[in-house]
């Protein structure tokens, strides 16, 4: 039985506005994800559901309202403009939000259609799934289905609806949208509700708000393990409970490469590989300006809360950065930091190896797990290397087994994906279901399926992420 609780409907009308997602003409369903369905107690839905032409019993579907800063430009209005969130349900794992991304235009929807096409929906399915199968906080995806209805994106292509589900979908842009309009009250109702959601354990604003910077800096630490670039981290595509969302322009890094950056829209290379960290501060600090009418409110010394306001935001390096270095030795067998400038430079030399030689990331940990590091790997560099991790890796213990679950042997190459995106606009989903099967199970790959670990041929290469939408 699906049990709604729609809490966030109950929040200040001014941050969403209820509506009911536009009908669809004909919809199919393309990926279902049965094992959360099970967990969500919504496996009896089909196609009718979440394509929201059925609104199921309890629901209270609503868009949204949030603000944000796009790649440093301030923009005062945006939200769901093609999303519905149907509400909440409330399991034995948690209080999930349903939303159905590209269900039809709303009052946030400026100049868009309100609608997605296949393409995006996939690759968000595809990597979103993967993520979570590697243990990344993220949002994740119940099912994807086509509308029957064509989507105009310069050509025609086949309109898609994506079930996205969240811990919630509030994001460093929602406290905006009420910090700028000075809405003292709404911002007292969405932090308190935010931090009963997702941070119970916090005493006060100030609190939580050091709790975020912890789980922003856990979740950069992670994607910088996958070589993942997000790609675009407005102050709206980060959600406060800190787990990945919005997966437009994102890759993951085939041929290393510190500076990496897909977006079509990135040209300075903002959301670089690289930047990552110093983005989340910068995201993180916006949000402290949002919260600080609040902390200031509950603090009897405001002067020593904005201090330490201050230095929570300037400690995030000290938070991240060995979060960062434990991530990358895991990946090399190394169980927990020794000497931290030692093992940092241990861990940057191999990235320098991999990004001069042009080594595929995912593939370098791999051939280290097995053994075969001088399959990819060259000359001194790599002989000096080895030896020195080989020094490392002396009195660890279980050094394969760390490796096998640090280490996923396929991750969502581009080229892969870009391919089974062709073949579902031709009424082809065999290849996006192959894929959908085997990115759950990233660790353990079979004999079959090895075809799908290899980098991008010459030629296979894609160069450029779009937002797609
Ligand atoms: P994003 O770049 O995905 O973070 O989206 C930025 C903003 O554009 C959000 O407010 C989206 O809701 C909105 N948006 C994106 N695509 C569409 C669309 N096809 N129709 C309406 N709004 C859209
Ligand atoms: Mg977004
Ligand atoms: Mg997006």
């Amino acid at each position: 039985m699906t049990r709604f609780d729609n809490s966030y409907a109950r929040l200040p009308d001014r941050l969403f506005t209820r509506l009911t997602p536009e009908p669809v003409r004909d919809p199919q369903l393309i990926l279902k994800n049965d094992a959360l369905a099970q967990t969500l107690g919504v496996a009896d839905w089909d196609a009718a559901h979440f394509s929201g032409n059925v609104i199921p019993e309890g629901a209270a579907p609503l868009a949204q309202a949030y603000a944000g800063h796009q790649f440093a430009g301030w923009v005062p209005r945006l939200g769901d403009g093609r999303a519905v969130l149907l509400g909440e349900v409330v399991t034995d794992a948690g209080r999930f939000d349903i939303q159905l991304k590209g269900a039809g235009r709303t009052p946030y929807s400026r100049n868009g259609d309100g609608r997605a096409w296949l393409g995006p929906v996939l690759r968000e399915y595809l990597i979103s799934e993967f993520m979570a199968a590697c243990g990344v906080p993220t949002t994740r995806a119940l099912a994807a289905v086509t509308t029957g209805e064509r989507v105009q994106r310069g050509l025609a292509y086949p309109g898609a609806i994506l079930t996205r589900v969240a811990a919630s979908h509030i994001r460093v842009g929602t406290f905006q949208y009420l910090f700028a309009r000075g809405d003292h009250e709404g911002l007292r109702a969405l932090a308190d509700h935010t931090r009963a959601r997702h941070y119970p354990q916090s005493k006060s604003t100030l609190d939580m708000f050091a709790a975020m910077v912890r789980r922003q800096a856990e979740l950069i630490a992670r994607w910088m393990g996958l070589g993942f670039v997000h790609g675009v981290m407005n102050t709206d595509n980060m959600a406060v409970s800190g787990e990945t969302i919005d997966y437009g322009p994102c890759a993951f890094i085939d041929r290393f490469s510190r500076g990496a950056v897909y977006s079509s829209i990135d040209r300075y290379g903002r959301y670089a590989y690289d930047q990552q960290a110093s983005i989340a501060a910068w995201n993180l600090s916006v949000l402290a300006q949002s919260l600080w009418p609040l902390i200031e409110e509950e603090s009897e010394d405001p002067n020593a809360a904005l201090e330490r306001l201050k230095a929570q935001i300037e400690g995030f390096d000290d938070i991240y950065a060995p979060l960062a270095l434990r991530e990358m030795l895991r990946k090399i067998g190394v169980s927990d930091i020794g000497d931290a400038q030692g093992d940092q430079k241990l861990v940057d030399g191999l990235l320098d190896m991999m990004e001069a030689q042009e080594v595929d990331f995912t593939n370098a940990f791999c051939a280290l797990m097995d053994g075969t590091g001088s399959d990819l790997f060259s000359g001194a560099a790599w002989a000096d290397w080895e030896a020195q991790w080989q020094l490392r890796l002396r009195g660890e213990d279980g050094v394969k087994a760390r490796m096998a679950g640090a280490n996923p042997r396929v991750i969502p190459r581009t080229h892969q994906i870009e391919k089974a995106i062709e073949a579902a606009v031709t009424g082809d989903y065999g290849p996006a279901r192959r894929l959908a099967r085997v990115l759950v199970t990233p660790f353990d790959l079979a004999e079959a399926d090895r075809d799908l670990a290899a980098p991008p041929a010459a030629g296979e290469e894609v160069l450029q992420t779009f937002c797609g939408t």
